[in-house]
């Protein structure tokens, strides 16, 4: 059966009740610019459709709307933030029309099933924990650099939640004013590392965008010295036993030795042998599978 043919026919095994009171749960990564969701049992069978981020309102009557075709026993939801994990809300997203949105709640009533809501970058670190490259391992650390710099981390087996959810992007990295006087875009924080080295820092800084840049452009030596400062800390206070990678930022392929060889220079090999930095292996999917898992915990 040829790839179309094979989601035409899950799409009718999916309406046709083939699943009913079956293992079947519904994902939900929830982007600022758009809404992935999927229903399925497991990475094998997961059938997934796009919803553009527009108002809470149209965005979760189509969410509901797609997901109630299912007979669903939880749905798991990876949401970008910042959120409330406690009452399951986004909080003070820059995207306005979003901030104080009930999101678990609207989904939870909606569907009439159990929810479970993480952030989007816990959801991913947790699917790369259990389908992906942090598989039999404990402590795993999972980043995403892109339009901005996110982390969620796995720590004795369990996805680490505290006060809020850790806030990766936001540390503070030493900034050499003399070598880089750019001033850093972080709306909050200025040159937090997400300040200096997301996406937009790249953009802001050097005047064209990541992908515009050769290989060999001083942007890609300092931003892997940040990143690296970044890693190095994460290291220190996490100790990850894999360092996984995703986002726009890190399809730079010669970022990797150049963070690898700085965060062993940084660390002067006090730590012992370090995991070098590798990319997420589900790749794009690690947000919507790791939604998955986290409705098949709920
Ligand atoms: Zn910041």
């Amino acid at each position: 059966m040829n790839k179309a043919a094979g989601t035409r026919f899950m799409q009718e095994m999916l309406t046709s009740g083939v699943f009913e009171g079956s293992e079947m749960f519904g994902a939900i990564e929830a982007g600022g610019t758009k809404f992935v969701c999927g229903v399925g049992t497991g990475p094998g069978d997961i059938v997934s459709t796009q919803i553009p981020t527009t108002s809470p309102g149209e965005t979760l009557a189509r969410t509901i709307a797609w997901l109630a075709q299912h007979s669903l026993r939880a749905v798991g939801i990876g949401s970008f933030g910042p959120v409330d994990l406690r009452s399951g809300f986004i909080t003070s997203t820059p995207k306005s029309a979003w901030k104080n949105c009930d999101l678990a709640g609207a989904i939870g009533r909606g569907l009439g099933v159990p929810v479970r809501f993480d952030t989007d970058v816990n959801a991913a670190v947790l699917g790369e924990a259990r389908w992906g490259a942090a598989r039999g391992v404990s402590n795993c650390l999972y980043l995403t650099i892109g339009t901005g710099i996110g982390g969620g981390a796995i720590v004795r087996g369990s996805v680490l939640h505290g006060l809020t959810h850790p806030e990766m992007g936001h540390i503070r990295v030493p900034h050499d004013w003399a070598d880089d006087p750019f001033p850093g875009c972080c709306p909050y924080h200025g040159d937090c590392l997400e300040g200096l080295a997301s996406g937009p820092a790249i953009a802001a800084r050097w005047g064209a965008r990541g992908e515009d840049l050769a290989p060999d452009h001083p942007a890609w030596a300092l931003e892997a010295k940040y990143l690296a400062y970044g890693i190095a800390n994460f290291v220190c206070t996490l100790s990850p036993e894999r360092i996984l990678v995703g986002g726009g930022v890190m399809r730079q392929a010669q970022l990797y030795g150049r963070i690898n060889a700085e965060v062993e220079r940084l660390l002067g090999g006090y730590v012992g042998k370090i995991p070098p930095v590798t990319p997420a292996q589900l790749g794009e999917r690690a947000g919507l599978l790791g939604a998955l898992a986290l409705a098949m915990d709920a």
